[in-house]
C-alpha cells in the first residue's frame, strides 16, 4: 500500500476546527484503496508570528519539502495594522515550495443554476511578483507595480489546464453526470490592451494547448471583463479556466459567490510532486470557536489534494459523500441555512463515505 505523508498546518481561528476534519476523512477512507495516511502537525500564522515572531517558521518549509507528499493548510489571520516583520504565509509557502498553480474547483450540488468549473490560476508572477514603488512625479506622488509575465510560467499553467480538461473528460466517460458535453479550456487575459504581458500569456497559452496530447480539448480564449459578465449570467459554459495570478484570483472570489457559500470551495496549491489542499475562506474570527463553522470547504481541498497525488479514486469518494450530504440537505451548517455543528455535518459525511 501507499504511504502518503501530510502536514497538517491549522493556521488561525477556524483553521483549528476544520483542518481536523481534514484529517479525520482522509483517515476514514476504506482501507480497500490501499492508502495510508502519516500525520504531521505544523506551524504557521499570526498566533505562531506572536509566538516566535515568524508567521511562516523555517521548521514548517523543512518539514514540508524534505517529508512531505502533500499538505493541508487551514487559514490564516492577517494584522489589521502592518506590524513589522509579518509576512503572509500562504504567499511565502507557495513561493519557497514552487507551487505554481491554484487550483479551484466551483461546483454546485442541487441548485438550479447548474456550475461545474474549475479556476487555473498562475501563482507565481504577474503583480504578484511584488516590485512596486513610489515616487514624487512633476504632477505629485506616483506609485508603479511590474507585471510579469513568462512564456515559462504561461506555457506549464496552460498545460496543467488542458491535463486537467482532459482528466475531467475522462471522470465523465466513466459515468459521472456532468453539464459539459466535452473538455473545454478558457484562456483569460486582456490583450486588447496589455498585447505584451497578456499578449505573451495568450499566445504561449494557446501554443501549449495546441500540442498534440490536448487535440480533443476544445479551446477558446476570452478578455477577462466579458468573461466576469458571462461567468454571471452563464456560469454553466465554462469548464476549466486558465488565468494570470490577479485576474485568477478575482475570477475565482466570483466563481465561489455563485455557489452560496465561501465555506463550500476548496482550492489546491499545486507544484510538480506536491499539492497543499486549502478551503478559500478565511480565518472567519466572527464564527471561530462555536462549532459552526462548514468543513466542507476543507474536505474537498483534501479532495483536491488527492487528484493531485494520484490519487483520484479516493478523491471520487470524498466529493461523492460531500455531495450526498449536500443534496439530503438536511445536516447544513448554519452558512447554509442549516443549524448543524461542524461536528455533525463531518460524521454525516463520514457515514456516506
Ligand atoms: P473569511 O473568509 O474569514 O470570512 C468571511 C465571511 O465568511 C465571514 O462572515 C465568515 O464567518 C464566513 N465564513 C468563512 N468561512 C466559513 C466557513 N467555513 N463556514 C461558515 N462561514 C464561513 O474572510 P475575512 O473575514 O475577510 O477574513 C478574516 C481573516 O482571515 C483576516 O485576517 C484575513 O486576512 C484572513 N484571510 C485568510 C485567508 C487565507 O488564509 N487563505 C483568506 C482570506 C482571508
Ligand atoms: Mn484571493
Amino acid at each position: 500500500s501507499r504511504v502518503l505523508r501530510i502536514g497538517l498546518i491549522p493556521g488561525d481561528g477556524i483553521g483549528k476546527e476544520v483542518i481536523p476534519a481534514g484529517r479525520r476523512i482522509l483517515e476514514a477512507l476504506p482501507a480497500s484503496l490501499g492508502l495510508k495516511f502519516e500525520f504531521v502537525d505544523l506551524k504557521a500564522g499570526f498566533e505562531t508570528f506572536e509566538q516566535t515572531g515568524a508567521a511562516l517558521p523555517d521548521k514548517t518549509v523543512e518539514v514540508l519539502k524534505t517529508e512531505c507528499d502533500g499538505a493541508l493548510f487551514g487559514a490564516v489571520s492577517s494584522p489589521t495594522t502592518p506590524r513589522a516583520g509579518y509576512s503572509s504565509p500562504i504567499v511565502g509557502l507557495r513561493k519557497k515550495l514552487d507551487l505554481y498553480a491554484n487550483v479551484r474547483p466551483v461546483k454546485s450540488v442541487g441548485s438550479k443554476n447548474p456550475i461545474d468549473m474549475v479556476i487555473v490560476r498562475e501563482n507565481t508572477e504577474d503583480l504578484y511578483v511584488k516590485e512596486e514603488k513610489t515616487y514624487e512625479g512633476p504632477n505629485g506622488k506616483v506609485a508603479e507595480a511590474i507585471k510579469r509575465i513568462s512564456e515559462r510560467a504561461s506555457t506549464r499553467i496552460a498545460t496543467m489546464a488542458g491535463e486537467i480538461a482532459l482528466r475531467r473528460q475522462k471522470i465523465r466517460e466513466s459515468g459521472a453526470p456532468s453539464i459539459h458535453k466535452g473538455p473545454l479550456v478558457t484562456i483569460t487575459h486582456k490583450s486588447n490592451v496589455l498585447s505584451q504581458t497578456d499578449g505573451l500569456f495568450r499566445q504561449a497559452s494557446k501554443a501549449a494547448l495546441a500540442a498534440e496530447k490536448f487535440k480533443s480539448v476544445a479551446v477558446e480564449e476570452q478578455i477577462v471583463d466579458s468573461m466576469v459578465y458571462k461567468l454571471f449570467r452563464q456560469p454553466e459554459a465554462y469548464d476549466v479556466i486558465v488565468a494570470p495570478n490577479l485576474y485568477g484570483d478575482i475570477l475565482s472570489d466570483g466563481a465561489a459567490a455563485l455557489v452560496g457559500s465561501l465555506g463550500l470551495v476548496p482550492s489546491a496549491n499545486v507544484g510538480d510532486g506536491f499539492a497543499m489542499g486549502e478551503p478559500c475562506h478565511g480565518s472567519a474570527p466572527d464564527i471561530m470557536g462555536q462549532n459552526i463553522a462548514n468543513p466542507i470547504a476543507t474536505l474537498r481541498s483534501a479532495a483536491v489534494m488527492l487528484e493531485f497525488l494520484n490519487e483520484e479514486k479516493a478523491a471520487a469518494m470524498i466529493y461523492a459523500a460531500v455531495d450526498a450530504n449536500l443534496e439530503e440537505g438536511k445536516l447544513l451548517s448554519p452558512d447554509l441555512g442549516g443549524k448543524a455543528t461542524t461536528e455533525e455535518v463531518v460524521a454525516d459525511i463520514l457515514k456516506r463515505l
